[in-house]
């Protein structure tokens, strides 16, 4: 049995949550490659480590003086290092020489990356095992996506020559040499290409909430814990905005047979959840998660007979195409069609995208509105249940919320709704409570 750990940024922001990362690694000795994020916040107001490292870029690429910076992001390993007892060991080196590049040739993802490396090598010392430069084993190519031949090719073979060891999370090398991050988050990517070379039986991802929640915590106070989703459920959740996990961190696993396990390094007794291709487990409920997204627009486009009209659908799209913006739905009728967008992607183009479509399409009306907010229902056992739109429609009902739109994923996995910006959070929580709290009674 071989298990790849990663441990998010509040399992590892001080030498406290250091300690319990110790303990967990140590209780099972098949966690034998550890990936490290950088110190996260201790309280809610802190700062991540991450954050204070692009602060510096920010002054040293407009020539200011960082060395108060670098004293404060110092600070932050320093309390860990003694925190731990580390005696002899110190980064001083590392510091002096991280002040010294981002002075004379600052860049971001550098900076960035090393909040990650310098945790890697306090974590490889604490435990004593190997530490593997992400930069010398993960490699970038030039579009600036993972070259997954040589980062395999090399990591697996790295790998073999160390039966234990930390592999700093979020960073790799650049087609041209230099450092490169993963979008923020990124460690779990990092995480996910480590166990696949490793060939690792489970990836296990440590954070700070017991698994992936049925919903967001921050709307629904004390949700239950999913105890197993499959791969595309979570999908269609982390793009609608649970956070859980880095989106792209599934890619890497999801063809191996490696089952993503979510732990909470606070109560690490708790099961958590698995992230699966599939599985026969049984389902407490026909819903496995809820998620959602505030600010999309929809623009409701009328034109009579544009049903019998062949080609109206490929033209309206041409004029979101040409202003290089991308749809989420589009709900359609006999002589009307609406299309939702992102508002950040929309609002500064709207007039161009209308022009486009009278151009393009010649509609007799088109509409805008904006203050849209989708919430995504999910589950695999909707396929098999019936009455699931109806139970829903009817708990948005009794809170009085007006459904604008309703989009129902061909594959049963998901029904999308459309609900005013306000009416965000009564929504969820009246889904939760319909498909959750009033299952169990
Ligand atoms: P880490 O620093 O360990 O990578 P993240 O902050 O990236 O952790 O992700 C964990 C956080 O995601 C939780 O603290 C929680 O606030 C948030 N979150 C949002 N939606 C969900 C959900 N459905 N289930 C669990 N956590 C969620
Ligand atoms: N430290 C990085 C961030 O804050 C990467 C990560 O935590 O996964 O985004
Ligand atoms: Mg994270």
């Amino acid at each position: 049995m071989k298990k790849v750990v990663k441990f998010g940024g509040s399992s590892l922001a001080s030498a406290e949550q250091f300690l319990k990362v110790g303990s967990i690694i140590k209780a099972d000795e098949s966690r034998v490659y550890v990936v490290p994020s950088a110190p996260g916040k201790r309280f809610s107001e802190d700062t991540k480590v991450t954050d204070m490292l692009l602060r510096a870029y920010e002054s040293a690429s407009e020539g200011k003086d960082i060395a108060e910076e670098i004293k404060a992001i110092k600070a932050r390993y320093d309390e860990i290092i003694t925190g731990l007892g580390l005696e002899g060991f110190s980064l001083d080196k590392d510091f002096e020489e991280i002040t010294k590049i981002l002075k004379e040739n600052p860049q971001k993802d550098y900076a960035a990356s090393r909040g990650e490396f310098l945790n890697g090598k306090i974590m490889a010392e604490y435990l004593g095992i190997d530490f593997i430069d992400a930069a010398e084993v993960i490699f970038f190519n030039a579009e600036g996506n993972l070259n997954d031949y040589k980062t395999y090719k090399t990591l697996a073979a790295r790998l073999e020559e160390s039966q234990r060891a930390v592999i700093p999370g979020f960073y790799g090398m650049g087609k041209d040499g230099n450092v490169k991050t993963f979008s923020r988050g990124g460690s779990d990517v990092t995480g996910s290409i480590v166990a696949k070379a490793a060939r690792a039986d489970v990836y296990e991802n440590w954070t700070d909430v017991s698994g992936f929640l049925v919903a967001d915590p921050r709307i629904v106070p004390n949700p239950k814990a999913i105890k197993y989703i499959t791969y595309r459920e979570l999908r269609e959740l982390s793009y609608m905005g649970a956070s859980v996990l880095h989106e792209d961190a599934i890619f890497p696993v999801r063809h191996c047979g490696i089952p993503i396990n979510i732990r909470n390094t606070n109560a690490p007794e708790d099961a958590g959840t698995w992230i699966v291709e599939s599985t026969c487990q049984k389902q407490d409920y026909v819903v496995t998660g809820i998620a959602g997204k505030k600010d999309f627009c929809t623009i409701f486009i009328t034109k009579a007979m544009m049903n019998a009209e062949i080609g109206f659908g490929r033209k309206v799209l041409q004029a979101f195409e040409e202003n290089n913006i991308s749809f989420e739905h589009m709900p359609s009728g006999i002589d009307t069609m609406t299309i939702v967008v992102h508002a950040d992607e929309f609002i500064d183009k709207e007039q161009r995208v209308v022009s486009a479509i009278h151009r393009l399409a010649e509609p007799d009306s088109i509409e805008i509105e904006s203050g849209l907010a989708l919430v995504a229902v999910v589950g695999r056992g909707m396929k098999s249940a019936s009455g699931t739109a109806g139970k829903l429609f009817t708990a948005l009902a009794a809170k009085g919320i007006n459904i604008k739109m309703i989009d129902q994923g061909s594959s049963e996995l998901n029904i999308i709704i459309g609900v005013k910006n306000s009416d965000f959070e009564t929504a969820i929580k009246a889904i939760y409570d319909t498909f959750i709290v009033e299952k169990k009674k």
